[in-house]
This record gives C-alpha cells, structure tokens and sequence, in this order.
C-alpha cells in the first residue's frame, strides 16, 4: 500500500491526456487519482475529451472548482471579486485562483506525486509546487525529475554523498564514467544541465536510483517510498507520440488542434487553436483570436462582451479592433509570412508544424 497519493491533472491539453492513457496502461499498479480544475470557460471539446477518458480508461476524474460554493461559474466569480480586471500574462489571477488553489486544496497536507505531461522535446519546466507535500514527475522526459530536486542532488556539496550512493548501483559498463561524472564540480565551464546530460547518457536507470536513494535523506514525497516504477522509465515521448496515443486509443485528439485552410491574396494559410484552457486566454496568438471569431463566432463575442471599463484580452488592441476586415487581413498575411521566414529557415516542409511551437508560451498549469 502507498504512502503516498499519485495524482495526475487533466489540463484539458493532448499532452496530460496523453499522459493518463500512457500510465494507466504501462504502469497499472500506480493507484492514480485523476483531477481537472475547471475554470467554467473551457471549450466544449474539453468537456468532451474528459469524458472519452472517463470512458476509455473507466477512470473518474475529479472536477475541482475554485469558489465552489459560488452561484456564478469560477472565472466569473473571481472576476468579479478583481472588479472586472482582467488577467493577463502579468497579473495572472486565474491561474492562481482557478488552478493552483484548488488543486493545493484537493492535496491537502498529504503528501502527493503529480505526474505532469511536459513533453520530451519541450523546454519547458512544468508546475513545480512551492508545497514541500507535492512533488512533480514528468515521465515524457528522459529526466523525469524536477529542476529542484536536480538541483539538490547535483550540487557541489552533495557530491560525496552522491558518489557513496553510486558505488551501491549497476551503472553497467558507464560505472567509471558516472563516478568520474559525478565527482566533477558544477562551474561556469560545466553547467547543471550539462552534468544531468552526461549522467542520463551514462545509464537512465542507473542514474534514477541515485535520485531515488539521494530522496530518502529529503522530506519529498518520495522519500517514503520504498521501491517506485518509474526508476525503470526509460521513455521519450515527443508531440508525434501524443498524437499517436490519442488517435490510436480512439480518444480521439480535440478538434481544436485541427489545421484550417485560410485564403489570403491569393496564399493559402492553416490556423487552429494551439492550446486548451479558456475560450479567451489571453494568451493567443492574433491568429489564434482570428480563428476563434471565424470557427467559433459565439465564443468571441462572449469574450468582447468581457472587454469593458478600459480592460482589453490582448495588449493594446480590443477584439472589437481586432476583427476589423483590414485588421483581420493584415494579421493573416503576417502570419502567412512568418510561417514561410520559419518554415525556410527549420527547413520544414510544413507549415503546420509550426503553430504547435507557440504551445509553449504560456501556463505550465492550463497548457499541457
Ligand atoms: S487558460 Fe488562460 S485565462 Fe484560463 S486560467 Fe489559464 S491562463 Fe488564465
């Protein structure tokens, strides 16, 4: 039996659906609790996509709300306790009150491992709590530890510790090579990130032992584990694999991700949504806005009619100015031409491709 609670939150996003379906299947013997923080804005084919997981998986997500005892849906509850200020990439609110608090409220005090969907060819640190009970895994990664946890177990005044640990674990052939490894000090010439590198290269089992028996001197989660699986993962998974997960479980990946064809001055364009969370996120791109107002013209007008009092989704431009024809074709012919600079300069034939690197930018808590 766990002493610990394994959580893994459904952001709505392909890549933690992803993730649900890939642990459930290779690691059935984690007793996994699924959550999803519902902001109440969401698409549709969100809703739609925790309910196929609820089916495929005969699992029961839990929809955690922030003000749950409110009448009105959580972001405008909220909204209206910030007087009508809306969030932005600055003053980000809604995270904090949509996401964050209730999901340290559905913790608790106990102590957690959340399983986070970062993907492997991502460079991006996901949602590391600043709660000492939650401790976050990414299993998509070929590190699947922390940057905190990293840090302690690689830094300079651990590294006798670290190297008495070592001699207890089969690094195989690399046994020498981690040793040497490890003895080497972090500086300006050998940095963090290239000393984790040298060592997942050496051997990825070996070196998650490490970490796990370097945990037991911390208070993390893990600490009073006595054997966890997923020391043996040595997976990585990348944005083909998550689609490949969704489409061939028949979860199905959420239309929103779908390329559209756009004309413009006689070029041809794909848009789409690169991202899940709220209809209005303010961190769409102007093209992601455009999609918005042209595939889903009731969901755009719902967000102008947020737009009062000064406040604006986007910086300095109102969705009203937005959807101005010429305003509209002009963002169109930029982003027809940004994706040809990028597409000639990745050497990708495709353009569609591209979008999908602005999923990045944005929320490690709503876009994964
Ligand atoms: S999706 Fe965007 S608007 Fe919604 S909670 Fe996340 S950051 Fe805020």
């Amino acid at each position: 039996m766990s002493k610990i609670r394994h959580v893994l939150g459904i952001s709505g996003g392909k890549d933690s659906a992803a993730l649900a379906i890939y642990i459930k299947s290779k690691y059935p013997s984690l007793d996994l609790e699924f959550y999803s923080s519902d902001t109440g804005k969401e698409l549709d084919e969100t809703y739609q996509l925790i309910q196929n997981l609820e089916v495929y998986l005969g699992i029961k997500i839990n929809i955690l709300k922030g003000a749950e005892n409110s009448s009105e849906v959580p972001f405008d509850h909220f909204l209206k306790m910030y007087g009508g200020y809306l969030p932005s990439s600055n003053v980000r609110w809604c995270t904090k009150k949509l996401k964050l608090e209730p999901f340290e409220k559905y913790v608790g005090t106990d102590d957690v491992v959340s399983y986070v969907g970062i993907r492997g060819d991502e460079d991006r640190e996901g949602y590391i709590s600043t709660k000492k009970n939650i401790q976050s895994i990414f299993p998509f990664r070929k590190n699947i530890w922390s940057e905190d946890v990293i840090a302690k177990a690689l830094s300079n005044q651990n590294i006798e510790q670290i190297i008495s640990y070592s001699k207890n674990i089969d690094f195989g052939k690399y046994q020498d090579k981690a040793t040497q490894i490890i003895s080497k000090k972090i500086d300006t010439s050998f940095t963090q990130k290239q000393k984790l590198n040298a060592l997942l290269d050496t051997d990825i089992k070996g070196f998650n032992q490490l970490v796990f028996d370097f945990l037991k001197t911390t208070e993390y989660p893990l600490s009073k584990e006595d054997s966890f699986p997923l020391l043996d993962n040595e997976d990585v998974l990348v944005r083909d694999d998550i689609f490949r997960i969704l489409e061939e479980s028949g979860v199905g990946v959420p239309a929103y991700y779908n390329k559209i064809d756009f004309d413009i001055n006689g070029k041809t364009g794909q848009y789409s949504r690169s991202r899940s969370g709220c209809f209005f996120c303010f961190y769409q791109q102007k093209i992601e806005w455009v999609w918005l107002y042209e595939q889903h013209p009731d969901l755009y007008k719902k967000a102008m009619e947020y737009e009062k009092d000064g406040y604006t989704w986007a910086q300095g431009e109102s969705l009203e100015e937005l959807i101005q024809p010429k305003r509209m074709a002009q963002i169109k012919e930029e982003y027809v031409k940004r994706m040809e600079r990028k597409a000639a300069k990745n050497k990708s034939p495709y353009l569609i491709d591209i979008l999908d690197e602005e999923e990045g930018i944005g929320c490690a808590s709503c876009f994964v």
